[in-house]
């Protein structure tokens, strides 16, 4: 059973069963990882995917080790070309609902139900702009987030970062490690604390106050911050947005949340597992900081943890059956 085709015949044979080893919901880079590693497992794989990734505004990835630079679309392009090869199975759309059935989770996706052993959720989770005109039209191109992802591209540039929350101070403090040339805009969060000015003004972080109310596009290229009924120039805006995990479908299964400062997320332990039995998640949807690489290797940790529950269960399974 060597090659790719033997591989994916054998997949479709199996699907005839209509019962899968792990259903992935979410093909982003977290989940398509999980498929790969779980197709090279012999593992029968399903990835719904209703393909919106969270950096699919963004032309180029950047700090992703041997791909920087490349277009995120083109790499899940490409690791689903991969998973598929090891007979993953893609369907495109929606997963509406999910339910627990007995000893398997019902999956109902757009080409019907998908009946599966174990389930996991990697659907990423949304960027809640401010409510600014010209953010959303802007968002990953002059309003970005992720220093990491950005900062060099505007190394030495006219950095802007406009606050949304208190937290929005730590993010200026860490983007001056790209430029000397750092504008605070204190926005609708209001007067930045003295411990913080003082932070601020020591590392030459200039202070606007006043809400942010758009943004000067010329042509394509946002140029400037309106507040206060003038404009400040600036080459590029970061901001902090509300994260919102999509995480409706572990929710719906009753999957324990805890609180931060962050909000609510779903509690997952060090191996993906959720709190609901034969339910598992991995990336952004369950932790706010995997970035691209983290969400690529978390992905291919939870598939290893996940195969060995499996293997497990099939243990069991035999020794119940002699
Ligand atoms: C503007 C921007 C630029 C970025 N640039 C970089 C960068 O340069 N480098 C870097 O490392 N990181 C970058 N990131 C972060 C990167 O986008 C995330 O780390 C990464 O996308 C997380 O992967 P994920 O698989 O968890 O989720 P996602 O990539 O968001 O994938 C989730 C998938 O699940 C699907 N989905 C959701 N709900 C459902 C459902 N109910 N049914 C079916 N499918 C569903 C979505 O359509 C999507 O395809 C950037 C983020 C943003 C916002």
């Amino acid at each position: 059973m060597d090659t790719a085709q033997e591989r994916t015949d054998v997949s479709a044979h199996e699907e005839g069963a209509a019962l899968t080893d792990v259903v992935i919901v979410g093909g982003g880079p977290a989940g398509l990882s999980a498929a790969l590693s779980l197709g090279r497992a012999r593992r029968r794989v399903v990835v719904v995917d209703s393909g919106e990734p969270r950096n699919r505004v963004a032309a180029h990835m950047h700090g992703v080790l041997g791909h920087d630079g490349l277009s995120p679309l083109v790499l899940l392009e490409r690791g689903r070309a991969e998973a598929a090869g090891y007979g993953v199975r893609f369907v495109h759309g929606e997963a509406a609902a999910v339910r627990v059935a007995g000893d398997l989770i019902e999956v109902d996706t757009a080409e019907g139900t998908l009946r599966t052993r174990r389930f996991l959720v990697a659907t990423g989770l949304e960027d809640v702009l401010p409510d600014i005109p010209g953010f959303r039209e802007q968002w990953g191109r002059g309003v970005v987030v992720c220093p990491y992802c950005d900062g060099w591209e505007h190394r030495d540039d006219v950095i802007g970062v406009v606050a949304t929350s208190p937290r929005s101070v730590e993010q200026a403090q860490l983007l001056r490690q790209w430029s000397d040339r750092v504008v605070y805009f204190e926005n609708v969060v209001g007067a930045t604390s003295g411990t913080d000015l003082e932070r601020l003004a020591s590392r030459g972080i200039r202070i606007e106050s006043g809400a942010v109310t758009g943004l000067r596009i010329e042509g394509e290229l946002m140029t400037g911050v309106e507040v206060d009924g003038r404009v400040v120039d600036v080459d590029v805006v970061f901001t902090g947005p509300t994260m919102r995990p999509r995480d409706a479908l572990l929710r719906a299964l009753g999957a324990t949340t805890t609180t931060s400062e962050l909000g609510d997320w779903v509690d997952v332990d060090a191996d993906g597992r959720t709190s609901v039995p034969g339910v598992w998640a991995v990336g952004n949807v369950v932790n706010v900081r995997a970035n691209v690489s983290v969400s690529l290797g978390l992905g291919s940790l939870v598939a290893g943890a996940l195969n060995a529950d499996l293997v497990a269960d099939d243990v069991a399974a035999t020794l119940l059956a002699v």
